[in-house]
């Protein structure tokens, strides 16, 4: 039971999740009431300690020790007390982590029964893909989408290296999932991207190597993100942060949470009924499937196989959505 946890995330940032039979403690009833203690954002997690912005005011803060094992993770809002002043050396306290309205997960493989939580209340995922060097993993790249589509986020596929290669063919893929895609090369205009970005909060997830940082720092100048993969491979250096780390677009015009380079995603958290709903269109057309249809291609009497026979489906769409099923369902057995 106690395995110790691997992946992106610090062991602070996933301990007390999704884990059966820890005790919880009971609310007491002379727990102070910190209904009226300032609220602050968690913008990152540093060696236990955690980066909040409180209005203009970056605060460092511990976690209180009444929260217990509940974990406090990027994109948190929280309730603050103690120093609050933001000095150098100050020290300011979580005493409370206000209800998250989407949390995206991962679990290191697919048989990690343990969820770690990533980044808490964001509404959008952008997966950062290069067309080229690294080459895009569609594996990968489904595998990333199922997650959102269980955390309930808006997908965006954005393609890196525009100059060595086309992206037509992942455009192509992705049409039917209706996802919003755009592809950037050095010194494109980001404005298409920005335009997806406004007003949102937006985690942006990818494989090591595909320019994330660079794309971080373009859209946030000044911001200085650590390109390269240097840091992510020794962990050390000037960014020896492993956390997510949310930032404000210029003019308050939204956040990113860029997040650590990812090699796996495990999906064991995932259940396919929460795949299906991420496709409203389909999920109303399973009405007519057999019982217990896991609606996989050769599924006898699927809703969804008539739908298509009967031009209510576009047949590349079932087509989609069985490629991000199996992403979920292949998964391999051993980790
Ligand atoms: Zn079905």
């Amino acid at each position: 039971m106690t395995r110790r946890l691997r992946g992106a995330v610090t062991d602070d940032d996933h301990e007390g999740f999704g884990r059966p039979g820890r005790r919880s403690r009971p609310r007491t009833k002379d727990r102070p009431d910190y209904s009226a203690a300032a609220q602050a954002i968690v913008v990152t997690i540093d060696r236990g300690r955690y980066r909040c912005l409180l209005g203009e005011l970056h605060l460092t803060a511990t976690k209180a020790r009444a929260l217990g094992r509940k974990g406090v993770i990027v994109g948190d809002r929280v309730r603050v007390v103690g120093d609050l002043s933001g000095e150098e050396g100050s020290l300011a306290r979580i005493v409370e982590v206000l209800p998250r309205r989407t949390v995206l997960r991962r679990t290191a493989d697919d048989t990690d029964p343990f969820e770690r939580p990533i980044v808490a209340n964001a509404d959008q995922l952008v997966i950062v893909t290069a067309l080229a060097d690294p080459p895009p993993r569609m594996g990968m790249i489904d595998r990333i989408l199922v997650a959102g589509y269980d955390a309930g986020l808006d997908p965006v596929l954005c393609l890196t290296k525009q100059d060595l290669a086309p992206a037509d063919d992942l455009i192509a893929a992705y049409a039917p999932l209706e996802i919003p895609v755009v592809a950037v090369r050095p010194g494109a205009d980001l404005g298409p991207l920005h335009a997806l970005l406004t007003d949102r909060t937006s985690v942006l997830i990818g494989h090591s190597g595909v320019g994330k940082s660079t794309l971080v720092n373009a859209l946030i100048p000044g911001v200085d993100r650590a390109t390269g993969e240097v840091n992510e491979v020794t962990g050390r250096g000037r960014h020896t942060s492993t956390s997510a780390v949310a930032l404000e677009l210029p003019e308050h015009a939204g956040w990113v949470i860029d997040t650590p380079g990812v090699r796996s995603f495990g999906l064991s958290h995932v259940t396919p009924q929460s795949i299906v709903a991420a496709f409203p269109d389909l999920a109303e057309l399973t009405a007519d499937c057999s019982r217990g249809c896991t609606h996989e291609t050769g599924s006898a009497e699927c809703g969804l196989d008539t739908a298509v026979a009967d031009g209510r489906l576009a047949p590349a769409r079932l087509e989609s959505f069985r490629r991000m099923e199996g992403a979920w369902r292949d998964r391999p057995s051993s980790a």
